[in-house]
This record gives C-alpha cells, sequence and structure tokens, in this order.
C-alpha cells in the first residue's frame, strides 16, 4: 500500500490512518488516476465524471517529443451546452494555430515557442493550479505570470 499507492502520489493527497485505512484528501487530488487503476475495486470515482482536455503532444519534427499539457483539469459532459463548448474551445485553437504557428509547425511545438500562458491567454482560458505538465508525474510548476495568475486564483475562488 505504501510503496504502490500513498508513496506514487504526485500531490502526497494519500495518507495511511492509525487503523490502516486510507485517507483522500480530496482538496489535493489532481485525479491522475493512479490509485483508482491501482485499486479499481478497492476506490470510487465518485459521481463526478467527465473529461480532461490535454494539448500539444506530438512526435519528432521540429524539437523532439512533447507529451500534451493539460489546458483543462476537468470538465463535466453532460448537456448539450457541455458539447457546444468543448467544440468552440476546438475551434479556438485551431484558429489561434492558423493565425500563429510558423510553418509546418505543430501546436505543441507553438506552445513551447510562444510560451504556455501566452498560448492560454490567447485561447482565453484562465491558469488553473490544477493543470499538470505531466500526469502522474509533476504537478503545475510553471512560474511565468504566476503571482498574477494566482492572484487572480484568488479572487475567483473568493468569489465562489
Ligand atoms: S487520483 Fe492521483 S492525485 Fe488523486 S489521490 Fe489518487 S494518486 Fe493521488
Amino acid at each position: 500500500m505504501i510503496d504502490n499507492v500513498v508513496s506514487r502520489c504526485p500531490t502526497n493527497a494519500l495518507s495511511l490512518n492509525d487503523d490502516d485505512t486510507l485517507a483522500v484528501n480530496n482538496q489535493d487530488c489532481v485525479r491522475c488516476m493512479h490509485c483508482l487503476n491501482v485499486m479499481p475495486k478497492a476506490m470510487s470515482p465518485g459521481d463526478d465524471k467527465g473529461v480532461t482536455i490535454l494539448i500539444g503532444g506530438k512526435r519528432t519534427l521540429k524539437i523532439g517529443d512533447l507529451m500534451g499539457t493539460v489546458v483543462v483539469p476537468f470538465k463535466k459532459l453532460e448537456t448539450e451546452e457541455d458539447w457546444e463548448e468543448l467544440v468552440e474551445l476546438a475551434e479556438e485553437i485551431i484558429d489561434f494555430w492558423a493565425e500563429n504557428a510558423l510553418e509546418h509547425e505543430r501546436c505543441g511545438e507553438m506552445i513551447e515557442r510562444i510560451g504556455l500562458v501566452n498560448f492560454l491567454e490567447g485561447i482565453d482560458v484562465d491558469v488553473d493550479p490544477n493543470m499538470i505538465a505531466e500526469p502522474r508525474q509533476s504537478s503545475y510548476v510553471r512560474m511565468d505570470g504566476w503571482d498574477d495568475e494566482a492572484e487572480k486564483w484568488f479572487e475567483r475562488q473568493a468569489e465562489a
């Protein structure tokens, strides 16, 4: 349990209680799904189901292979409006890429060149601490424009 589940949680959201039951700090969970994959019968994913959207994954061309970056950590897809928002986001990304990418440049390469913060601003998506560069490994740690974005995050939280 310690070696394969608790210590492999990327955000240390898991711990063992004194009676060896598992405690999950939901606030720290970044939904990497590792614990659920290791113990599918012991843990329940809950009713809140949806999608995580990653952009920029690619094989070698101008620069080496890239993993996709999480740009939407979680989104429900239950209603027609949810699906329409998803299509709108895809169109927004395609339009931004068509206007800003260099010749033969893929989306992941364009993001590397212009910076993730500029890309997110271009497609009108707010920076969110739940965005992670490599699911199951790293928390979202890019620091460019971090203080300003953190300020906005706290304001949104206070409003919510
Ligand atoms: S889903 Fe991932 S981040 Fe969340 S508790 Fe499980 S291992 Fe940790």
